[in-house]
């Protein structure tokens, strides 16, 4: 399967590390903020850029960028995913992954064939407003699984929520914390509509509202920061 986009620069995807993102198509999700929505809705109308091409560009690359980042849609999803994450660990790049962790056997074979270094991994809202934030009723029996997984340690990685004032509350943020609590770094996540969102008109949280929600998961997790805010 071919990846469907490809960011050949990207200085905020992981962390300080310079990095090319690339994107595939299809989700079983249907999060109405998605800023991929021709991705997610469309994936056979999407581009099919060759990996000989991707690989060719990372090989002029090497030393120069640090990291890929294989983001979605939802990339374990990908059948081949494995075999090409192999194929760019073996120029010498770290990788990221995106997922929304709907599928955690995916997940755990990849970190425990050490083909991941670090996973960002969505948590869409509390247990009870899963489903509607994800705009469709999703297996979250796996979604738990995958963050159980993660807070076991077995790789580096980050939670992360986009908030809306239309899903989101203070509720949330303890429903939230209570579930992920220990967790290495999460991150809230302001929400901005655009062009190629799969519903628009929702509302981000306004900055005091956000710092009320760190103050509430600075219990739980002391490593939670908000992005997105700075302006
Ligand atoms: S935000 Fe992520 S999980 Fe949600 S529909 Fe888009 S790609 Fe899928």
């Amino acid at each position: 399967m071919d990846f469907s986009g490809f960011e050949k620069l990207s200085l905020v995807d992981f962390d300080d590390n310079l990095t090319a993102t690339l994107f595939m198509a299809g989700c079983p999700f249907r999060c109405p903020f998605c800023h991929n929505a021709p991705l997610v809705l469309h994936p056979e109308r999407a581009e099919k850029i060759p990996f000989a091409e991707i690989m060719e560009y990372l090989q002029k690359r090497k030393g120069v960028l640090d990291a890929v980042c294989i983001s979605g849609g939802e990339p374990t999803l990908m059948p081949d995913l494995e075999e090409k994450i192999r194929a760019i660990k073996g120029l010498g790049y770290l990788v990221k992954l995106d997922s929304n962790g709907c599928n955690p056997a995916v997940l755990k074979h990849l970190v425990g064939e050490g083909l991941l270094d670090y996973v960002a991994m969505d948590i869409k809202n509390s247990k009870t407003k899963y489903h509607a934030t994800c705009g469709t009723q999703i297996n979250l029996a796996a979604v738990e699984e995958s963050v159980a997984f993660l807070l076991s340690g077995a790789v580096p990685y980050e939670f992360r929520t986009t908030m809306m004032s239309e899903y989101h509350d203070e509720k949330d943020m303890v429903a939230i914390g209570e579930w992920i609590a220990g967790a290495n770094r999460y991150f809230l996540q302001r929400y901005i509509d655009s062009e190629n969102c799969i519903k628009h008109d929702f509302h981000a949280i306004p900055l005091e509202k956000a710092l009320k929600f760190i103050d509430i998961l600075k219990t739980y997790v002391p490593n939670v920061g908000l992005r997105g805010y700075d302006d």
